[in-house]
């Protein structure tokens, strides 16, 4: 299988490295491609002022330093130039980044955010006040709006992969807050597939809960990669790197979850050509 990873932070957002560290540590793991997502600034457009977004600022900046790295590593390694988009309900969507504007290569669309101003994937402290303070301890609530969003995500469209589809269980180790066996969880599971499936988009499954130990599995979990599986939806292989030494963390675990779970292909980005997107699949 051919390794590559499109999710990926540098110290440009809340990652920990710089472009020139990751693309070395890609290279020595002979990944044959490797794409940047720096968080997509948010602050001018929402006034939200937060620690892990690309500065508005810095955008250029970012651009730059990735399409140099791009011309460095000719030959030896695809590099992409892409953003991890949120989609705010009502305030921020991938509709608000144009990618032949900023020539970009790609956008992954992400819902951490599930009210305006917090996110489903902080620490179980901030889960929970989330959870006790908008959602009156309501954790079905919680979830419901969640899936609401990610479905408003995805039908406003714009992007290209969806990211961590499951985030929302982030916190939800041994089933903490809502039972993932729950009748309703397992109901919005099958209509996101539906959704996803109809979309025609590709979904990653993302490493990147383990490789920072925080969740014992990947996302999507299982259940939802069945579904997934059985609509035909193509999936690719992230680490949602954080630092160097995540590219590629978890990696075997995820092929054989995909395996295991009826996949046998897995695509493999090829560039932007005319606007779209281009993917070829591989054998896993
Ligand atoms: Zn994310
Ligand atoms: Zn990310």
């Amino acid at each position: 299988m051919n390794y590559s990873c499109l999710h990926t932070h540098t110290s440009f957002c809340d990652g920990n490295g710089a472009v020139e560290d990751f693309c070395a540590e890609a290279y020595k793991k002979r990944f044959v491609s490797l794409g940047f997502s720096a968080h997509a600034p948010v602050t001018k457009k929402t006034g939200l002022k937060t620690d892990w977004h690309l500065d508005d600022e810095r955008l250029d900046e970012y651009c730059t330093a990735v399409r140099e790295a791009r011309g460095r590593w000719r030959g030896k390694l695809e590099v992409y130039l892409g953003l991890e988009v949120d989609y705010i309900d009502g305030l921020v969507s991938a509709a608000d980044f144009d990618c032949a504007e900023l020539d970009l290569d790609y956008l992954i669309g992400s819902v951490h955010y599930v009210t305006r101003s917090r996110c489903v994937d902080g620490s179980s402290g901030e889960f929970k006040k989330l959870l006790n303070e908008d959602f009156g301890g309501d954790a079905m609530a919680l979830v419901d709006r969640y899936w609401d969003c990610m479905e408003r995500m995805i039908s406003k469209g714009g992007f290209d992969i969806i990211a961590h589809a499951d985030i929302v269980k982030k916190n939800n180790r041994g089933d903490r807050w809502f039972s993932e066996n729950d009748e309703r969880y397992i109901k919005r599971l099958e209509r996101i597939a539906c959704v996803i499936a109809e979309s025609g988009l590709v979904t990653e499954l993302n490493t990147g809960g383990l490789n920072r130990g925080v969740t014992v599995e990947p996302y999507p979990s299982a259940r939802l990669l069945r579904l997934l599986q059985k609509k035909g939806v193509p999936v690719m292989i992230n680490a949602d790197a954080h630092k160097p030494e995540h590219l590629g963390g978890f990696y075997d675990e995820a092929r054989r979850l995909l395996l295991e779970t009826g996949f046998t292909r897995h695509s493999v980005f090829q560039g932007r050509l005319d606007g779209r997107p281009v993917w070829k699949t591989e054998t896993l």
